[in-house]
């Protein structure tokens, strides 16, 4: 049985390199993903105003048929203004032909502002597809970096695992090797600290004298009281 902390010691120069290479791995897709998203959200939003759009087109259309159903019913009227001999008919059809012109005219300018919301939503639309197009080209390049890039990370990592099992020899036990990783994980990759002239090099808390004293004399393991880190010399 060799020493315990060298052993994690050689372990660890692997390692630092794997971390990084697996947070990479972790990073690579999620950046991805995120850029996904925010294109997706930009494609909803398109929809949206193309919805609208067509929305505002189809209830223009409905208030053309409006106006061309009061403007047969005004000359009906006139019609009947014309011919009819009775005041209090004449009136009441002049009354009502008032009332149609009126509401035409309400339709005309609600028409009119409908108009200008579409020529407004098209160029915002134009101006999102134009943004839109550029973003996908940029996010197509960007995904076939992303496959490269994990390409390589995922042979380096194969390479590393490759080197670390055959590092992994027996002189570290189980409960050890399990200590190792979990602080691997919760400390950036960096599970070891060395100890100079009684401070963590890591963390730079000042340690006990006697930790220096028990390092120099076994192979046991003792950890940092602050960043918990294995302590070497
Ligand atoms: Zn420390």
């Amino acid at each position: 049985m060799g020493n315990p902390v060298q052993a994690l010691l050689s372990l660890q120069e692997i390692d630092r390199d794997l971390f990084r290479v697996n947070a990479e791995l972790k990073r690579l897709p999620e950046d991805q993903a995120r850029r996904q998203a925010t294109l997706d959200n930009v494609k909803g939003v398109l929809e949206e105003k193309r919805t609208a759009l067509r929305g505002n087109q189809v209830r223009i259309k409905e208030l053309d048929d409006m106006i061309t159903v009061q403007q047969q019913r005004i000359r009906k009227l006139e019609n009947e203004s014309n011919s009819n001999k009775d005041v209090t008919v004449v009136e009441a059809c002049r009354y009502e032909i008032r009332g149609l012109r009126r509401q035409i005219e309400e339709t005309e300018r609600e028409q009119f502002s409908m108009m200008e919301d579409i020529e407004r939503g098209k160029m915002e639309i134009d101006k999102i597809e134009e943004r839109l197009k550029l973003e996908l080209s940029n996010f197509e390049q960007f995904c076939q970096n992303v496959e490269t890039e994990i390409a390589d990370a995922t042979k380096r990592q194969g390479d590393l695992q490759g080197k670390r099992a055959a590092r992994l020899g027996k002189d570290v036990d189980a409960n050890t090797l399990d200590l190792y990783d979990r602080l691997l994980a919760a400390r950036g990759g960096e599970a070891l600290a060395r100890l100079d002239g009684g401070v963590c090099q890591c963390c730079y808390m000042q340690v006990p004298p006697n930790i220096s004293v028990q390092l120099a004399r076994s192979s046991k393991i003792i950890q940092c009281s602050s960043c918990d880190r294995i302590m070497y010399l």
